[in-house]
């Protein structure tokens, strides 16, 4: 088994709390890593490290602090199998998925290789008489991350590399679940020529990130997790006023409009329904069908392919799907369909007793569908994070809108139809963050920003794109007269320009 450490000023840390939390291998349920978990002393010593080290980081030029993020892309590009493999093994997501997970964060790493240009301020001459102001970009100083275990290198990427590149320190709190790669990034980081002490991992759970919460030494703090850890670290972050921005859970919907390609709809539910056993924010998991006619010809497309999907272990490529994270989500998600048969759904496809000839220990379920969810239900209002899709049938587009609108989550949502005039509605009138039309998982690439509505997401600004800059900077603003044989004398009155 192996033993692991934090990564704290460059170097491997081994923790000394004497607690510790096991990591599993999902694709054969064995226990594969100890997890060091921090005290708030090993934390407090991570943020003095930091600290220490950001000024001279924070004064190395823009163009220098981008060179470390394109000698880092060479690294992931060199290393990007092994890490692969990696995360499949830690995480459960198969090895071409996982190869997805990386490559979106190392398009995060792309963009923050334009910081120099990110970071220009604003210039005005003459803005009165000799007077010109200009403002600018300034980093915050340390700031921490703490990330979910579905995209244990995309979601550390999105946030380490816009707050490094602004020229802040950073403290990446990752998942307990499989911190293997995000601490294989942070050498990496180091190796492309990253200072010791600007990005430092460290494990842990609660007492970890009530620690980072507390400190006053940590100026802002980005969260992505489920919604009632993203409330709580909101309120206790913003209690000690910091900057915090947290992204929670998600029930995204896909509607069917009756002018639609239902093949092309039926392979979108089936690949966004259950790519990554469902473990995604972006997954969709309600399929909204407009009139019956719409619904009965969908569920005769989506009925033999989730029959058939092919579940495997994480390193077979053509598995669609591999385990769930651990056992008690494994079992979360099996009651959750128990839930939902209680609750009076039609399971039309039953997944929950799949078993894996040869991984019988591994985490895996199959698929399941139900027909004829309604919006009672729990298996409706709440994120169940399997590979379970609920198809809630809609008498008419404006009941379909209403139960995207109407509910508690606004991560994503799509809608399938070849009416211009209804895609333009739909896209203006939804009330969630990030919209598809004729594309099911409508993640915003890394220049644009990435962040839900409602109970999905607290704070203001969104993850990565140009709203990431403003989170890990301050704005300073200069307004600037010099001496020029112009004197006005003492003025009582406030300065305007009228
Ligand atoms: P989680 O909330 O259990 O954990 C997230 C992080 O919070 C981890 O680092 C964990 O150690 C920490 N944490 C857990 N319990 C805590 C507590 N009581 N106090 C303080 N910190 C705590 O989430 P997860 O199961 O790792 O990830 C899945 C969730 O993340 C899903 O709800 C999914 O929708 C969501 N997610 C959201 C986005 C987004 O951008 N909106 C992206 C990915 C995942």
């Amino acid at each position: 088994m192996r033993v692991l450490t934090h990564f704290i000023g460059g170097e491997h840390v081994e923790g000394a709390s004497g607690r510790h939390a096991d990591a599993f291998q999902p694709m054969t349920g064995e226990c594969v890593s100890r997890v060091p978990l921090a005290s708030a002393a090993e934390v407090r010593a991570a943020i003095a490290n930091a600290k220490a080290a950001q000024p001279a980081w924070a004064a190395t030029n823009p163009q220098r602090r981008a060179r470390v993020f394109m000698k880092f892309l060479q690294l992931m590009e060199r290393d990007g199998e092994a890490l692969a493999e990696l995360l499949a093994r830690e995480h459960g997501k198969t090895i071409p998925d996982a190869r997805g997970d990386i490559q979106r964060g190392v398009e995060v790493a792309e963009f923050a290789c334009g910081i120099p240009h990110l970071l220009k301020g604003e210039y005005t001459e003459g803005a009165g008489p000799g007077i010109d102001v200009y403002s600018m970009r300034q980093p915050l100083g340390v700031v921490a991350g703490i990330t979910p275990f579905n995209f244990p290198a995309m979601i550390p990427m999105w946030k380490f590399a816009p707050a490094i590149a602004c020229g802040n320190a950073f403290i990446l709190k990752p998942s307990e679940r499989d911190p293997g790669v995000p601490l294989r990034l942070a050498e990496l980081m180091l190796e492309a020529g990253l200072p010791p002490g600007i990005l430092n991992v460290v494990n842990g759970d609660k007492e970890a990130v009530d620690a980072l919460l507390d400190d006053p030494d940590i100026q802002a703090v980005g969260f992505v997790g489920s919604t009632p850890i993203a409330q709580y670290v909101y309120a206790r972050g913003c209690a000690a006023g910091k900057r915090v921005q947290c992204f929670g859970g998600a029930k995204n919907h896909l509607v069917i409009m009756p002018d639609a390609d239902l093949d092309q709809a039926a392979d979108a539910l089936i690949g966004a329904g259950y790519g990554s056993a469902g473990e995604r924010c972006m997954a969709v998991s309600v399929a909204v069908p407009v009139g019956k006619t719409t619904a009965d010809e969908l569920m005769k497309r989506l009925v033999p392919r989730v029959e058939a999907l092919r579940v495997g272990p994480s390193t077979d490529s053509g598995a669609d799907f591999g385990p769930l994270v651990t056992r008690a989500h494994l079992d979360k998600v099996r009651d959750y369909v128990d839930v939902g048969v209680r609750e009076g759904a039609s399971l039309v496809v039953d997944g929950r007793d799949f078993r894996l000839q040869g991984y019988e220990n591994g985490f895996y379920m199959g698929g399941c569908l139900f027909d004829h969810v309604t919006p009672q239900m729990r298996i409706y209002r709440e994120e169940i994070f399997g590979p379970v899709l609920c198809v809630a049938r809609a008498d008419s587009y404006e009941t379909a809108l209403r139960l995207c609108n109407e509910h508690e989550y606004g991560n994503g949502v799509s809608i399938f139809t070849r009416d211009g005039d209804a895609a333009r509605d739909f896209a203006a009138r939804v009330q969630v963050g990030m919209v598809g039309v004729n594309v099911p998982i409508p993640v915003p690439l890394a220049y644009y920003t990435f962040g839900g509505w409602k109970r999905s997401a607290f704070g203001d600004l969104n993850q990565h794109g140009p709203d990431s800059i403003r989170f890990y900077t301050r704005t300073k603003t200069v307004t600037s007269r010099w001496p020029g044989g112009v004197r006005d004398g003492a003025s009582f009155v406030i300065p305007t320009m009228a």
